[in-house]
């Protein structure tokens, strides 16, 4: 019998086709998969099919999981609804109530809320200490101490973590490692070569880059990410195909954008550094042989008026964010971390005069310019 209108209407616009073969990965905008029989959908639970239900799992949010790992050099990754349900998942999978958990104390600020806040109320004790002093941290190391978490440059100061001596206390101590390597990237940076255990991005930056797209990815040892995969299931924590399929598209050209961003960002620290407006440049003395990272902070001189530099920076952004391919300059003391403590702000060096520069693909002389520009105008010395 021939369908009627109102069943066409649903079942034409379905594509049947198993012969297309697009170059790209087609968007796979579908919450559910479907069998053709009860042996059918058996043969997902027995490992034979590969997708159930997109909150379980969907092609898009497995290729970006897939593609991060393998630059990564681990063995398994997940793509997620964003940098911190990534790192939630991650610490999950190695931490639970009565835990305890050490960390940067310079973290992004958006981690350090869910560390601090959110993970206490789970029962997870989490104390945040100097990592640059590693000795330090084996004083805090508990008997229920799980976790060493801290991040491959940390943000906004740009300090370079010693992954090797993170590994080593971890080893010594049996404590799981986890790192975040946002800033950094696999371009510059591959923590589980070092012998991290779990590393997580905000592919919301640079995995992106395109400031169109909310994601995160954990990547690691193949235990932990089944764990992690689990509690992503269980809490919905999962990436829509979309936005997958953007971040996938935004990926191809992380080394190109890497190698630019960063070539620029040591132009511009190099402008900036003895300019009579700025107190300080954060920037990496040694990073990579491939570069070192494409953020730049400056701490400006209270001879400076803050509101007049950021007016006058024309064609460069202000926004809470970073990594896109435009520079953009973003004011941590009142975004990013707003959430600290007063006097944690203040031994953080998170200054009234404190800049956080993402520098991005344009002309290099052109970014230099409209910084020192912006300056000049707000110098009053
Ligand atoms: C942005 C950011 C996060 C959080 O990522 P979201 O995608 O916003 O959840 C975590 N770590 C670092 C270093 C970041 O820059």
């Amino acid at each position: 019998m021939e369908q009627n209108f109102d069943t066409k209407t649903v079942h034409l616009s379905q594509n049947k086709s198993k012969t297309i073969s697009s170059k790209v990965t087609p968007i796979y905008q579908t919450s559910s998969f479907k069998f053709t029989d009860l042996e059918d959908l058996e043969n997902f639970y027995q490992g034979k099919n590969d997708y159930l239900y997109t909150r379980v799992g969907n092609p898009n949010t497995d290729e970006l999981g897939s593609a991060v790992s393998q630059l990564e050099g681990a063995p398994d990754g997940i793509a997620t609804s964003s940098g911190l349900s990534a790192i939630l998942a991650g610490i999950l999978s190695v931490a639970k109530q009565g835990d305890h958990i050490l960390a940067s104390a310079d973290i992004y600020g958006g981690t350090y809320h869910l560390l601090a806040y959110e993970l206490k109320d789970f029962g997870i004790d989490v104390e945040f200490v100097d990592f640059s002093k590693i000795d330090l941290i084996e004083q805090k190391i508990r008997s229920n101490t799980t976790l060493l978490y801290s991040e491959s440059i940390t943000n906004p100061l740009l300090r370079v973590e010693n992954l090797n001596k993170i590994v080593k206390t971890g080893e010594k101590y049996q404590l799981f490692t986890m790192i975040d390597n946002t800033f950094a990237t696999p371009y510059l940076c591959r923590p589980f070569q070092s012998g991290i255990d779990l590393i997580v991005h905000s592919a919301t930056k640079y995995i992106g880059g395109h400031s169109d797209v909310t994601a995160g990815v954990l990547v690691g040892r193949e235990d932990l990410i089944q764990k992690a995969r689990t509690k992503v299931i269980n809490l919905g924590s999962n990436l829509s195909p979309f936005e997958a399929w953007l971040a996938c598209r935004g990926l191809k050209t992380l080394s190109v954008r890497m190698e630019r961003q960063s070539k620029n960002a040591q132009l511009l620290a190099d402008a900036l550094t003895n300019h009579p407006a700025v107190k300080k440049v954060y920037y990496p003395k040694s990073f990579s042989s491939k570069g070192k990272g494409a953020i730049v902070s400056i701490d400006i001189t209270g001879l400076c008026d803050i509101n007049v530099f950021f007016k006058s920076l024309k064609w460069i952004k202000i926004v809470p964010t970073l990594a896109g391919v435009e520079t953009t300059v973003s004011y941590p003391l009142s975004t990013s971390h707003r959430a600290l403590p007063p006097e944690t702000q203040e031994k953080l060096n998170i200054t009234e005069g404190l800049v956080r520069i993402s520098v991005g693909i344009e002309d290099a002389d052109d970014i230099i310019v409209s910084l020192k520009d912006a300056l000049e105008k707000a110098y009053r010395g």
